[in-house]
């Protein structure tokens, strides 16, 4: 039995000795019912009959104030099993009730604004939500967290950031970090309208909600790009690296590109030997054969041969297959080329980005989850199959 249920359980025998306290009382026929049902409900819900259990909970437990907490026990635990209508009932009951103080109504209204962000109905949570949140109580913090939630996952990203800017943000380092990232999307829609001057606003925003954001910097060099600004560009990339190592594969080309401006080849050589020393990936090692296969093929092939025995990857031996292909006999490269089919196909069938928080895995890089809607946790994968 899960810990959540056996607290349930363990608060519903605490009604059950309350409810055999009111035993006592002048309305003893009428509770003995009452008494029946409830050990019957909690009979259903050791069974696993929810259904029933919760009709006679509801029909057992009146709502006051001393029975609140079993409700909100009840209703968090089917919303975490997945039963997010049971919940909603539940919760719904609770509202209807009389005699709750006004923390307990906030709290009930909290909970409810939960299960309906759970059931998708994300204009029903926020306007429970806005009135939690703009009353003096102690939920209210928690509101305007899931008020961001809400703003979040209707993508109305002006919306969630004043909302988020409102709330004691420094309290909350993850907030601040979603905060970032909420003004990285409008920058990202700038930059994709060509509006160069609000893209740099909401990055300036951006960087004070979160300065160590790679994300920031990674549009920082995009931008600076599309301005022809190549030094910036190189500079921020280089920020990007040391902000978040595992993100190095995701500059290697755009940087390549900014050191070709400049016509500074021996500067991109230099970074390349200096970051396989500080984080090897495949992606380096074959922007390293490139390089030296522009002297010499045997000198890059050598290279990556030696780079494969320390760390080997599909990604690698697709390379070394394709340089051996120049040099082989017409009947050996017949064979290189069903072996490298079967080595791209194998390539293709895997992801090459995985969320550190679900183990979601695809084949682009997204700065948000689309599983668990984590920001900032979807990395390149590295080994064999990967980097
Ligand atoms: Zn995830």
């Amino acid at each position: 039995m899960d810990l959540s249920l056996l607290l349930v359980l363990l608060a519903a025998l605490g009604i059950g000795w309350w409810l055999g306290q009111r035993e006592r009382s002048q309305k003893r026929h009428k509770e003995m019912g009452l008494q029946a049902d409830y050990y019957r409900g909690l009979n259903y819900l050791l069974n696993q009959q929810t259904d029933e259990a919760l009709e006679l909970f509801i029909h057992a437990l009146d709502v006051n104030p001393q029975t609140v907490d079993t409700h909100l026990a009840l209703g968090s635990l089917f919303r975490r099993r997945g039963e997010v209508d049971k919940a909603i009932q539940i919760h719904q009951n609770l509202l209807a009730g009389k005699g709750l103080g006004q923390e307990q109504l906030m709290l009930a209204e909290l909970e409810l604004a939960h299960d309906f962000i759970k059931a998708g109905l994300l204009d029903r949570a926020e306007e429970l939500l806005l009135d939690v949140a703009q009353q003096p109580n102690q939920q209210k913090a928690k509101a305007t967290e899931l008020l961001v939630d809400v703003y979040q996952r209707e993508q109305d990203w002006h919306k969630a950031l004043e909302v988020g800017a409102a709330a004691n943000v420094s309290a909350s380092v993850e907030l601040a970090q979603r905060l970032s990232h909420f003004c990285c999307e409008l920058a990202e829609e700038s930059l994709g309208k060509g509006e160069e001057k609000p893209c740099l606003l909401y990055l300036k925003q951006a960087k004070r909600h979160n300065a160590d954001n790679p994300r920031v910097s990674f549009l920082r060099a995009k931008l600076s790009m599309q301005q022809h600004h190549y030094t910036d560009a190189k500079r921020h990339m280089l920020v990007m690296a040391q902000q978040d190592v595992q993100l190095m594969p995701e500059i290697i080309q755009p940087l390549k590109q900014c050191f070709a401006q400049l016509d500074d080849i021996a500067g991109w050589r230099a970074w390349l030997s200096q970051a396989m020393s500080l984080h090897p990936s495949t992606s380096l090692v074959l922007a390293q054969a490139k390089e030296l296969s522009q002297d010499n093929d045997s000198d890059a092939a050598a290279y990556v041969t030696e780079q494969l025995r320390q760390r080997p990857s599909v990604k690698g031996f697709n390379y070394l297959i394709d340089l051996h292909m120049q040099w082989a006999s017409a009947n050996a490269k017949d064979s290189l080329q069903v072996l490298k089919g079967l080595t791209v196909a194998l390539q293709r069938s895997k992801p090459h980005y995985r969320c550190r928080q679900c183990g979601f895995a695809g084949n682009s890089m997204h700065w948000q989850c689309p599983s668990c809607h984590q920001w900032g946790s979807t990395k390149p994968i590295y080994g064999l199959e990967g980097e």
